[in-house]
């Protein structure tokens, strides 16, 4: 679950992760769908104050349950990384033209959808055919690396080093700014945002969970509770939700040693930083890292620099960065 503050007001998404969440029979999706009606209420769902979102592989989906999203204003993301031979059923093929079929599928029944691509060595050098046909879909994609997940590790047939990851974001972000009619790419669209603010000198609200509370925490399957920069690293374990209210945790020696890990790592990566300000710092704790870097965070920042000398090289105004933010 994540929750946002804006402006005093908190949205809260549900997620809907897996496995994979179409599997589970359609009247337990609507009996979850009831119980979110009748606890949060039908006018809080309406008005967006409560959010579900579901994140599928799209491979097995069944028309009526499509309509059920649909009808409870379930958000759809769909992973499809359109390289075969790396997703494979457990009978070992392909899953890629079977989920292609059934994004044609959505696209008859007009249900939205945004797409995730894992950025990794299967993908690293397809990006631009990649986002290429997510764009004549005019469907948003982000590119999401995988930069430290446990099994990127030399001799798997995904992996792929920080260079080679770095370059591929590099390549996608020449080819999309001069896309006609391109669509948002996470997490260039964010980057080229951050550089807009930094030429004109305006500040983002600092990431900061002891004044604006948590964004996202993650729940592992024994209850234990944890920051996603210490994602499963019981040193650093918050609490354990199964033992525990949110309230407990909080006021914990625990949760109070990670709120002062984040004021010394933002210390030492970011108060010197260029970009501090017009960047919020929370890339620096956007995921675990092996190795965050020597002086900045190694993934935002080069990719701050890339653009930045990019759009001063062509002498991009910040109307010209607003226009092309806005697909104006
Ligand atoms: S070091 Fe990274 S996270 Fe910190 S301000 Fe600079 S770019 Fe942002």
């Amino acid at each position: 679950m994540i929750a946002r503050q804006s402006e005093g007001a908190t949205e809260t998404e549900i997620c809907w992760h897996g496995g994979e969440p179409l599997l589970l029979p359609s009247d337990y999706i609507e009996g979850v769908m009831a119980l979110e009606h009748e606890i949060l209420g039908d006018a809080q769902l309406k008005r967006g104050e409560y959010r579900n979102s579901l994140q599928s592989n799209l491979y097995s989906v069944q028309k009526d349950k499509l309509q059920l999203l649909a009808r409870e204003h379930i958000e759809l993301g769909v992973s499809l990384d359109l390289v075969g031979g790396v997703r494979l059923t457990a009978a070992g093929q392909e899953t890629e033209d079977q989920v292609a079929r059934n994004i044609d599928l959505l696209t008859k029944l007009g249900i939205d959808f945004g797409a995730i691509v894992v950025l990794a060595g299967h993908t690293r050098r397809q990006v631009t055919e990649i986002y290429d046909f997510y764009e004549e879909l005019g469907v948003e994609v982000r590119f999401l690396p995988l930069f430290d997940a446990p099994l990127n590790e030399a001799g798997a047939s995904f992996a792929a080093s920080y260079p080679e990851m770095l370059d591929a974001l590099k390549t996608l972000f020449l080819h999309w700014i001069d896309r006609p009619r391109r669509t948002r790419v996470s997490p260039l669209h964010e980057y080229l945002e951050t550089i807009l603010l930094h030429m004109l000198g305006r500040s983002k609200h600092r990431y900061d969970r002891k004044a604006n509370g948590e964004f996202v925490l993650l729940v592992n399957t024994d209850g234990s509770l944890y920051e996603r920069i210490d994602a499963y690293d019981r040193t650093k374990m918050l609490g354990n939700v199964f033992d525990q209210s949110i309230n407990e945790v909080i006021s914990s020696p625990n949760y109070q040693a990670s709120l002062q890990r984040d004021v010394a790592l933002a210390e030492r990566y970011c108060s010197s930083c260029e970009y501090l300000g017009a960047c919020d710092t929370s890339p620096l704790f956007e995921s675990p890292r092996r190795d965050i870097g020597e002086a900045r965070c190694h993934v935002a920042y080069p990719l701050y620099r890339f653009i930045d000398e990019y759009v001063r090289e062509r002498r991009y105004t910040p109307s010209d960065l607003q226009r092309i933010l806005t697909f104006a």
